[in-house]
């Protein structure tokens, strides 16, 4: 009998191969594969931190018109880990129609989503909580789902002004502080550790 190994994740480094598998705006397809979701206001750094931990180019694409894509990207990694990056929120010009169909979107997501793991939450770094942030971390923790919380562009927060801003952030977003990870796609602060952990969280 032969035995099949069970594809790992190299968790110090980034991933060997990157596959696409598609960019789904109504059913997904069924992956066996645990799964990391990223989710974040448009312009937040989703994309630029995707292709940071998958140190790709553009795996994601990084957009100069946020708020557009309505459909959900999955990536495979080392064919261990699947990668599903959300469209992202609140991006003030779209319109009721575009929102409600995100909710939906979403919601049925992260209901139905059977090996998803973790979903990664991005948040400005030099923002206050946003009302939708919280909304989604409240229904993470409701579901039972592990959630990371990347504080994005840290690198444009003044030195002395970031233990007390990343304080009142994680506060005001109801963190506890080792929830709240500083993260920058330009300086690659926290990227090899962001990976590691959602590696481990992820049991990959
Ligand atoms: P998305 O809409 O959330 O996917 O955001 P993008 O990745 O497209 O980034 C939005 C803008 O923020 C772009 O102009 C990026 O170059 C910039 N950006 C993204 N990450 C960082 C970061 O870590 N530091 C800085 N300074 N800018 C960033």
């Amino acid at each position: 009998m032969t035995t099949q190994k069970t594809p790992k994740l190299d968790r110090r480094s980034p991933p060997g191969t990157v596959e696409f598998i598609g960019s789904f705006p109504g059913k997904m397809p069924d992956s066996l594969l645990p799964e990391v979701a990223f989710a974040g206001r448009s312009n937040v750094g989703k994309s630029s931190a995707i292709n940071a931990l998958l140190n790709r180019k553009k795996a994601a694409r990084v957009s100069g018109t946020p708020g557009r894509t309505q459909a959900i990207n999955v990536f495979e990694c080392d064919g261990a880990l699947s990668v599903a990056d959300l469209p992202g929120y609140g991006f003030a010009r779209v319109p009721d129609a575009v929102k409600r169909t995100w909710k939906g979107m979403i919601e049925r997501y992260l209901s139905e989503r059977e090996h998803l793991k973790l979903v990664v939450v991005l948040v400005d770094a030099r923002h206050t909580a946003q009302e939708m942030d919280r909304m989604l971390l409240d229904s993470l923790a409701d579901a039972g789902l592990h959630r990371l919380v990347l504080a994005t562009k840290i690198d444009r927060v003044a030195k002395n002004k970031r233990k007390p801003g990343l304080a009142k952030l994680g506060a005001n977003l109801g963190l506890a502080p080792k929830e709240l990870m500083p993260f920058s796609s330009v300086n690659g602060t926290n990227v090899r550790e962001a990976w590691s952990r959602i590696g481990r969280i992820c049991g990959v």
